[in-house]
């Protein structure tokens, strides 16, 4: 992870550690990577005439966490900022056509026109119309007051409150999730990850989108950094947010020229061991009943190969009755396998004391 020039004009680094934790990962010490002198206390607020005289900027200090890389501030939004903000975008024309285009290709992408997607938190709401648009039964949860007027009058559904570990969306669970703009204000990234993956069904996608890091480093924006924002992602700490809760990065990419961090996940799956379970007692009745059948008559099966899964193998299958085991190898000729205890002979046994049959446990090729 790059931490910000050292050079940038009227911007002083300084060498302090702050041995605050990392809100994403909990473990890693924060060090502080850039630090503001005079940037105002909250950037989405114009004053009144008489608040004038109260109003003071503020010192804002930017950490890195040493162990996952995330770029934080250490300190909370205002209480209840969320309740009453008000974020447009809707204004840009190239914003509408970015988000416009956006929304169509994640619905056709994945096959959710006339699936239930729920968009959780993001300023004036178009983005419910484009998702509507592309074919998707769409809701919101909304921490805004004004926002949920503003999609209620546009006839949405909107659920009032902020998604966290202990409180999932309502009405769940959802095919699909949406949630733009929103990880970059959250003091708990992981408690809302999870909050969202508690909502979904298993077979759910989601799309989510933050600003740019990298964008922000690489054109020295230190306007990037405000105390709006508690978070600030790269593609590689916005992939590890989503994998250490439960989401399975499909596509992380860049978008509106770079300004954004757009990734596409869905719900991880536990890995599948029940067939692999089955096979075990499988494999074993069935080269047992291989090996029974040829000692019924009287004819002797011999094993080929002796390598450690076939030696695994043979253990876990229970199989006995064998009369050798062959292997080239000089340096095994003359012991015994493990469990089941078979001699281990040289090639040439098979002609010395021929068998009717030979089981091939050469299982990497
Ligand atoms: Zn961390």
């Amino acid at each position: 992870m790059r931490v910000l020039d050292a050079q940038l004009n009227g911007i002083a680094m300084d060498n302090c550690e702050i041995h605050t934790r990392c809100r994403l990962c909990r473990e890693g010490d924060l060090k502080t990577c850039l630090c503001l002198s005079h940037p105002p206390r909250n950037i989405s607020r114009l004053l009144h005439h008489d608040e004038l005289k109260s109003d003071m900027p503020i010192d804002l200090n930017v950490y890195e966490c040493r162990e996952c890389g995330l770029v934080q501030l250490a300190q909370m939004p205002e209480p209840f900022f969320y309740d009453d903000y008000l974020m447009t975008t809707s204004h840009s024309a190239q914003m509408r056509i970015f988000q416009e285009d956006q929304a169509s290709d994640f619905i056709q992408r994945f096959g959710l026109s006339g699936n239930r997607v729920i968009e959780v938190g993001c300023g004036d709401g178009n983005y419910l119309e484009y998702l509507q648009q592309a074919g998707a039964n769409v809701a919101r949860i909304e921490a805004s007051s004004r926002f949920q007027v503003w999609a209620r009058e546009r006839g949405f559904e909107v659920f009032s409150g902020y998604v966290s570990g202990e409180n999932a969306i309502p009405e769940a669970p959802w095919d699909g999730f949406v949630t733009r703009q929103v990880l970059e204000h959250v003091p708990d990234p992981n408690g809302f990850l999870q909050g969202i993956r508690a909502s979904l069904r298993s077979s759910a996608v989601g799309l989510g989108e933050v600003p740019s890091l990298e964008q922000s480093l690489d054109g020295y924006r230190f306007y990037d950094f405000f105390t709006d924002h508690v978070n600030y992602f790269s593609t590689i700490t916005l992939r590890y947010a989503l994998e250490r809760n439960g989401f399975e990065v499909i596509e992380i990419s860049r978008g509106m020229g770079g300004e954004y961090n757009v990734v596409t996940v869905r719900i991880a799956q536990a890995f599948e061991f029940t067939g692999l379970q089955r096979i075990v007692g499988t494999l074993a009745e069935e080269i047992g009943a291989f090996i029974a059948s040829y000692r019924y008559a009287g004819k002797p099966v011999a094993i080929w190969g002796a390598g450690g899964k076939g030696v695994a193998a043979l253990a876990v299958a229970n199989i006995r009755e064998i009369a050798y085991v062959v292997d080239t190898d000089q340096n095994k000729q003359g012991l015994f396998t493990p469990v089941s205890h078979f001699p281990m002979v040289a090639p040439n046994m098979l002609e010395r004391a021929p068998v009717e049959a030979v089981i091939i446990t050469a299982l990497a090729y």
